[in-house]
């Protein structure tokens, strides 16, 4: 199996949840290299291109209020990139099923996870689910030059004279 990259984005939930440290430690079983992480804030755009996918479903909206941080009145999550020998079914399976009671209860989203009254899942963390996702999620969450191995091809663009801020 060739080397697999996945974004990871611990959810809103799990950061008010303090549960950062508890994620990345179950994660580390994997022996995968993080190659990129930040904390990050999803715009609503951000979160609606993440989520394409469900666009249609009747919870979308209730989706894109809880990645952007709108349920726990905290406006940011942890991403990371996973990089290495099948890391997308590696961290999908310590991640758990999407639905947190259907989820193996020592998966991240069985021991963390919890379904609303209102019926989301909020299942504490965002695993991609194939190659395909991973790819265009990693590109819409990083710019290359914060990610420290050359996932996917890129390309010098001439910079328009653009101000860019520094530490004064
Ligand atoms: N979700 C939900 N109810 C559903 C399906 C999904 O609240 O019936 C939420 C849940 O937080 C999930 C996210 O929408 O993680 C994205 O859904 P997807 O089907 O992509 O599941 P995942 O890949 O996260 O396991
Ligand atoms: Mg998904």
């Amino acid at each position: 199996m060739a080397n697999q990259a996945t974004l990871i984005l611990i959810k809103p939930d799990g950061l008010k949840k303090s549960l950062t440290g508890n994620i990345l430690t179950r994660l580390s079983e994997t022996k995968l290299e993080i190659v990129a992480a930040k904390i990050a804030r999803a715009s609503k755009e951000l979160a609606e291109e993440h989520y394409q996918h469900l666009k249609d479903k009747p919870f979308f909206k209730e989706i894109v209020r809880y990645i952007c941080g709108e349920l726990h009145n905290r406006r940011k999550v942890m991403a990371l990139i996973y990089w290495g020998e099948d890391a997308i079914t590696k961290c999908r399976q310590l991640a758990g099923s999407t639905n947190p009671e259907e989820a193996d209860p020592t998966s991240i989203r069985g021991s963390y996870g919890r379904i609303t009254t209102s019926g989301v899942y909020e299942n504490v963390i965002h695993v991609s689910a194939n190659e395909a996702d991973a790819e265009r999620e990693i590109k819409l969450w990083f710019q290359p030059d914060e990610v420290i191995v050359n996932l996917y091809p890129t390309k010098e663009v001439a910079g328009k004279e653009r101000k860019i801020k520094t530490w004064a």
